[in-house]
């Protein structure tokens, strides 16, 4: 009776005003549930395409649907590798078998779990090599042309490499590339392990038995299901082979712990290692080699397996076909309490609050997404495939999509973004208390100079922050590959924001990414977990609520010549390698420069002209100024995408072919810059330019030219 009155009451009452919506909203997250939901979660493994992965997907929908929230599912059906047998044999100079398995304590059910996946690098073939054993440092390609300069040979020898400085993936390739014939991933100590710190249980770091599992799917050349490249793998539809995919990575790979490692490495001879690629284990590391002698064996199991993201939605009152969607996944190796139990969580409670939000006769103007995506750790597929399935439709609504992933691991606040949602990432932070200091997330985050960036999160991030217009502000990183955000960004052009809450962190990917170390050391009172509830739900509701919307292709103005500037370094270096001297870069990017300068003008006209029809009108100029602020994001894709890779349809970012180590910003200038190839140079930034001017364009108001849109980037690119 009370409710039907409160009921009554609420919808009797007029319309809230938006700041009004938001402090009531800011008030709803609650640390106890995000504990309870991250309890739930991890109470079973979520492995994709597993029975318990799909209970942890019922329940989502049931939270969502209890809510008030729509809420379904979208299956897909992947290829996904489940590992049979693998085993790792020091054949001489003396025996050993690695353990290859992760010690457990009795307080830390997780940590033990019987159920939990052996560890593997997923997508690895089945295989069984044996051969000496070389060390190649972290495996990247020049680390392998260092070896090789050393006078070490890996052609037909097993490499050992530690984890670091890359995506795994790109380990792998480089180690086939190399020569090797089997590659064995493991964790140094000096990377996450006691060389940071005390190792779990007794602190954050890595154990010596913890095993960093994960996937070597080559995403550089494109996420998803690795058998439907670029469409969507639902039932039924078209796969081409094996053999035939490129992503596929081609010789046998496996993680091992350093307990395991460490009998490899000390049976190593031949040369010292070079400066810099000396673990923390107790021993001097050689390069072999030998005489550690390997035998790798490797049996998995391949089939196309069901996945199952689930889609909450909350429709939107007055502009219902523009979406802002909320992201994270929910699959992960084992219990994943940090990766992304966090992020789940959080989206639960998102739900959750909306839904009290709800009930007190709210509803957005813009239509609310939330999307808890499986198969995230095997190369994005649950996100990739739901992106390719509605591409035209995601080109058409999408207003932005917000990430997060790892969302809690400490209280250090990160944020990454698309150029043009860099000022809006800042504005979020303001808006939301620190929990232990008090102050504004954004206050702290500006004070604290992050000295160790977390190796993961440095390679996902990147290295060319937007600083603001000011240049001093916090820094909001780039953003390239290693999350759900890349087919939105990459593929269909949607602005992206990703958050997070950092710290020291070590056991990712292995049984120690528990609940119980959240509980002891990433978030014990579960106050940060609500504070990312209150960043993520503040977000959605100013981008779905917002008159004029916050995306500001300024950003894009300002990152382009930051970008050139890192491109012209990374250049003279290369040079400088092949003993030439710097390429002459200033003539073949002048256009570019005039084209962000033009870029700019046009931004900033588009944003007084939006703020001024936001508070007087005319409703029709605000609807054209956001209408033309998500078309002018879509111009930044190319249909022919990046040289050689085309899924990567957007000009600005694509995860770094080689290095994988940041996100390579203007990759088809980059690439030709760093080879030293000046024709191909202008080339590329003839391509960009054309972009450039196509948003500017756009923000100008201008119609396109009859035949324009044609040359245009994307079908969904053109006029609509
Ligand atoms: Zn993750």
């Amino acid at each position: 009776m009370l409710f039907l009155l409160l009921t009554l009451l609420a919808s009797q009452g007029t319309p809230r005003a938006p700041r009004e919506v938001e402090a009531r909203f800011l008030r709803l997250p609650d640390p106890a549930s995000c504990e309870r939901y991250l309890q739930v979660l991890t109470e079973d493994p979520r492995l994709a395409g597993t029975p318990t992965d799909r209970r942890s997907a019922e329940y989502t929908r049931s939270r969502w649907l209890e809510a008030g929230l729509e809420a379904d599912f979208a299956t897909y059906e992947v290829y996904l590798p489940y590992p049979k047998s693998i085993e790792v044999k020091l054949l001489a100079p003396e025996e050993f078998k690695a353990k290859n398995v992760e010690e457990g304590w009795g307080w830390d059910k997780d940590s033990y779990a019987p159920d939990a996946v052996l560890p593997y690098n997923a997508y690895s073939p089945s295989g069984d090599v044996t051969a000496e054993v070389v060390y190649a440092n972290y495996g990247l390609p020049e680390d392998f042309a260092r070896l090789k300069g050393m006078g070490v040979d890996p052609a037909g020898k097993i490499a050992v490499a530690r984890y670091g400085r890359s995506y795994r993936g790109i380990k792998a390739r480089a180690a086939r590339e190399a020569g090797a014939i089997g590659l064995i991933l493991y964790s140094d100590p000096a990377d996450d392990g006691y060389g940071k710190g005390d190792p779990y249980p007794r602190g954050p770091w890595r154990a010596a038995t913890s095993l960093q599992r994960g996937s070597i799917l080559d995403l550089a050349k494109g996420p998803g299901d690795p058998l439907s490249p670029g469409w969507p793998a639902i039932k039924g539809a078209r796969r081409i082979e094996p053999a035939q995919a490129d992503a596929l990575p081609k010789i046998p790979t496996t993680p091992i712990s350093h307990a395991d490692a460490a009998p490899l490495l000390k049976n190593l001879s031949g040369p010292t290692v070079p400066e810099g690629w000396q673990g923390a284990l107790p021993f001097a590391y050689h390069l072999g080699p030998g005489p550690a002698r390997v035998n790798l064996k490797i049996e998995m199991d391949f089939a196309d397996r069901p996945i199952w993201n689930t889609i909450g939605k909350i429709l939107g009152a007055s502009r219902p076909d523009e979406w802002v969607i909320l992201g994270a996944h929910r699959d992960a190796w084992v219990h994943g309490a940090v990766d992304d139990g966090s992020g789940c969580a959080v989206l639960l409670e998102i739900g959750r609050c909306l839904g009290e939000l709800l009930k007190e006769g709210w509803r957005p103007a813009r239509t609310i997404l939330l999307a808890s995506w499986d198969g995230e750790e095997f190369g994005l597929l649950g996100s990739t495939e739901w992106v390719e399935e509605r591409l035209e439709e995601v080109g058409a609504k999408a207003v932005a999509y917000v990430n997060a992933d790892s969302a809690v691991s400490g209280r250090d606040f990160a944020a990454s973004g698309s150029p043009s949602l860099a000022d809006f990432a800042r504005e979020i932070a303001k808006a939301v208390e620190d929990p232990r200091s008090r102050r504004p997330i954004h206050e702290v985050w500006a004070e604290r100079t992050r000295v160790a960036a977390k190796e993961e999160e440095t390679y996902r991030r990147g290295e060319e922050p937007d600083r603001g217009a000011s240049g001093t502000e916090p820094p909001v990183g780039t953003l390239g590959s290693g999350s759900d955000y890349t087919a939105f960004l990459d593929h269909a052009g949607v602005a992206c924001v990703d958050f997070a809450f950092t710290g020291p962190y070590g056991p990712y990917h292995s049984t120690h990414d528990s609940f119980y170390w959240m509980k002891n050391f990433g978030d014990p009172t579960f106050e940060y977990h609500a504070a990312m509830a209150r960043v993520m739900g503040l977000a959605a509701l100013r981008l779905a609520d917002a008159d004029l919307l916050p995306i500001d292709h300024a950003g894009v103005a300002r990152a382009v010549p930051r970008y050139l500037e890192d491109i012209a370094a990374k250049a003279a270096q290369a040079a400088e390698r092949r003993g030439e001297k710097p390429p002459e870069l200033e003539a073949p990017l002048r256009p570019l420069r005039e084209a962000a300068a033009a870029l700019a003008k046009a931004a900033g006209e588009a944003s007084t002209r939006g703020s001024q029809a936001a508070e007087k009108g005319p409703a029709t100029v605000l609807a054209e100024v956001n209408a033309a602020l998500l078309r002018a994001e879509r111009e930044y894709l190319d249909r022919a995408g990046v040289p050689g890779r085309t899924w990567f349809r957007s000009l600005l970012q694509a995860p770094g072919i080689d290095a994988g180590y940041a996100p390579a910003t203007l990759p088809g200038i980059r690439e030709a810059a760093v080879s030293g190839e000046i024709d191909r140079v202008s080339v590329e930034a003839a391509r960009l330019v054309a972009r450039l001017d196509a948003a500017a364009a756009v923000l100008a108001g201008k119609p396109l030219a009859a035949g324009k849109g044609g040359r245009g980037s994307s079908p969904e690119a053109g006029r609509r």
